[in-house]
């Protein structure tokens, strides 16, 4: 405890030093009066002595409460901020739940589901389906689903955007080689004996023909088959340069179809095989098989992996076993090639067809039922 004395001419200003030294908290313990200076009691100065001390645990107890105060003082700031975000928070889960409901009441709209589900039937993706949903939506009324008025909206929309449809096209004078590709079993030897049949028979012009489709012996033999019956010449090559050298062969010749070894789309090295082999001939037009009864998931890969490969057209085969002719807007969107043929049957050479877009948008909408 420190205890000082202080001196002055008034009580007040005494107590003003004792104040301005050791703080509102001093406390006084003694005080008396005296007089100063002077000669034997005469011209003294009238003075005031003050001792005083500071209750330092009192001066500890009181900035504890002081701190105390403050503290709780704070704590009543940071309750009435936390109630404030509070209600901030409930204000916008109120918000999101209104648009989550609005969102549900969206995917559980009925009528759009019906039209997602009819047009997912046709064999386009869960994903084109939502949004060529989305879309009529955005120009008829869903309500009585009239299906007249939403397929002259996919009409519109499909002849716009969807379907570029590219024949073989023949150059006098010029040989044209045609390489068909595509997964093991979706037709292409079938579809290469139908376009030999079409092209010679029904066109005369001059046709040569190629297999590379040496994996598979039964290939081979089917392709010579049909070379035999439509009497068209047919060479089998193994290499890249047999196969140029096949080409040169046919010097003069309107048409060259060269078939090549289909595996799985999950054959990597097949792919990189049949690059190599295509990649190192002078081949005009490579056309991708593919088969509308592949799943759409599957087809999307099978594209993907052959998009590695410079493909040119589109050619969908057996489209005579299903209704989901949609595949064929899921297939070239996803390619980004035009359409050529198509094929409806295993008779060669009548189950091939160039279809004329307006049929085929009719052929892909008749599946639609609502
Ligand atoms: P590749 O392995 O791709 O050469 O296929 P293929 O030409 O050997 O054909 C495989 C099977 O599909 C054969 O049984 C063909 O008759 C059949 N096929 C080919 N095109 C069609 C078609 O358009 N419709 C139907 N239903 N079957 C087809």
């Amino acid at each position: 405890m420190k205890i000082k004395k202080y001196r002055a001419e008034t009580m007040q200003e005494a107590i003003l030093k004792v104040k301005s030294d050791l703080g509102a908290d001093a406390i006084i313990l003694h005080t008396r009066k005296f007089k100063q200076g002077g000669f034997f009691g005469l011209f003294a100065k009238k003075m005031v002595e003050v001792i005083a001390t500071v209750d330092q645990d009192n001066k500890k107890r009181k900035e504890s409460k002081l701190s105390e105060s403050r503290q709780a003082n704070e704590d009543n700031i940071l309750k009435s901020e936390l109630s404030q975000m509070k209600h901030m928070m409930n204000d916008m889960m109120g918000e999101l739940k209104n648009k989550n409901q609005q969102s549900l009441h969206l995917v559980v709209n009925p009528s759009l589901e019906r039209l997602i589900d009819a047009l997912w039937t046709l064999g386009l993706s869960r994903k084109m389906a939502r949004e060529l949903a989305e879309e009529i939506a955005d120009k008829v009324d869903l309500k009585d689903l009239n299906s007249e008025e939403i397929k002259d909206v996919l009409r519109e929309k499909l002849k716009k955007e969807f379907i570029d449809i590219k024949p073989i096209e023949l150059e006098s004078g010029k040989t044209k080689i045609i390489s068909l590709v595509g997964p093991t079993g979706v037709g292409k030897t079938t579809t290469l004996a139908k376009l030999a049949a079409r092209f010679s028979l029904f066109e005369n012009k001059k046709v040569g023909l190629i297999t590379a489709d040496t994996y598979r012996i039964a290939a081979v033999e089917q392709l010579k088959t049909y070379s035999e019956i439509i009497n068209l010449p047919l060479e089998v090559v193994f290499t890249p340069q047999e196969l140029l050298n096949a080409i040169e062969g046919y010097q003069g010749y309107d048409l060259v179809l060269v078939d090549t070894a289909g595996r799985s789309q999950n054959n990597q090295l097949h792919i990189s095989e049949l690059k190599g082999f295509i990649n190192n001939v002078p081949i005009d037009e490579i056309y991708l098989v593919l088969s509308a009864t592949t799943k759409v998931n599957d087809l999307m890969k099978i594209i993907e992996v052959y998009n590695e490969i410079d493909l040119d057209k589109l050619i969908i085969t057996k489209l005579d076993e299903t209704n989901s002719w949609g595949t064929i807007l899921e297939a070239t969107a996803k390619a980004k090639k035009p359409l050529s043929y198509i094929t409806v049957g295993q008779d060669v050479p009548e189950d091939i067809k160039l279809p004329e877009s307006e049929q085929l948008i009719e052929d892909i909408l008749k599946g639609l039922e609502l």
